[in-house]
């Protein structure tokens, strides 16, 4: 019987989500071994042509190339998943967003008139549709290797939607905000780090994306309670996963209130 026929593809991006899929080692090399990795430049020179059975997406559309490639993706795959806060949130080159892209280019190359890139950096969902998004900035190597199981048993893959902070009173953590007044965006972020940095008395900044349900206008309340400005909730905000609907329009909305007082 033949082998499903995987493929990893790169947009714009760090390539740090393709290494935790390299670093999953031992387990990688169980998944390896029921599917046919037929196109993963970063780890082989095997670049085959689809249709793939499952194609994962790293990196977010920032050029008119990236937009026509994607398309062509999604037309060879049966079964695409989007993987890290680049594919699934337009990454923090998505912070350009924000900005004039051509300023930027101006500062960062000596010759951009030979540059060619849209004026936003969007996640693959903007453009095509997507069977699974894995979060992370970078992804839980653990989760990957768990949804392509799931995928090769015929079941749907899930991650778990609950906050970071459930993770905290799971592993005992003490909370940093109460017990330091650090600030945390942990209620507010879906869980797949097991509550990393608190558990370094670190706040967390958001890198898995906004949690299920996640009440973004009551924490920025309790954040002000305690001190921060709007401003700096917005910045705090605008990280890895700044586009993504939940954390975009709750930073939109504390930069507007912020303008509206100063008048
Ligand atoms: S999500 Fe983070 S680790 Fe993954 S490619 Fe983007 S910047 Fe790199
Ligand atoms: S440290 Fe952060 S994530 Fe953990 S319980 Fe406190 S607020 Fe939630
Ligand atoms: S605690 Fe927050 S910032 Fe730290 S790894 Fe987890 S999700 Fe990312």
């Amino acid at each position: 019987m033949c082998k499903p026929r995987l493929a990893v593809f790169k947009f714009a991006s760090c390539d740090g989500c393709q290494l935790s899929l390299l670093d999953a080692e031992d387990h990688l090399l169980a998944v390896a071994d029921a599917v046919e990795i037929v196109y993963f430049p970063e780890a082989t020179s095997r670049m085959e042509e689809g249709p793939y059975d499952i194609a994962l997406v790293e990196g977010s559309v920032t050029t008119p190339h990236d937009a026509e490639r994607i398309q062509q993706i999604r037309k060879d795959a049966r079964y695409l998943m989007t993987i890290g806060a680049c594919a699934t949130a337009g990454g923090i080159q998505a912070l350009r967003n924000w900005a004039d892209e051509e300023e930027f280019m101006r500062y960062v190359y000596a010759t951009p008139e030979y540059i060619q890139v849209l004026e936003t950096s969007t996640p693959i969902s903007e453009h095509v549709h997507v069977d699974f998004e894995l979060r992370g900035c970078p992804i839980n190597q653990y989760q990957l290797i768990e949804v392509i199981r799931s995928l090769l048993a015929g079941q749907t893959p899930r991650t778990p939607r609950h906050s970071v902070c459930l993770d905290c009173k799971r592993r005992g953590t003490v909370c940093v905000t109460v017990a330091q007044g650090t600030a945390c965006l942990g209620p507010v972020t879906q869980s797949g780090c097991h509550a990393l940095c608190p558990s370094y008395n670190r706040g967390c900044y958001g890198c898995f994306g906004p949690a299920l349900q996640a009440n973004l206008v009551s924490l920025s309340e309790q954040m002000e309670r305690e001190g921060a400005s709007k401003a700096e909730i917005a910045h705090k905000l605008k990280n890895f996963n700044a586009y993504s609907p939940a954390f975009r329009n709750e930073s939109t909305r504390l930069v507007q209130l912020e303008g509206d007082q100063r008048g």
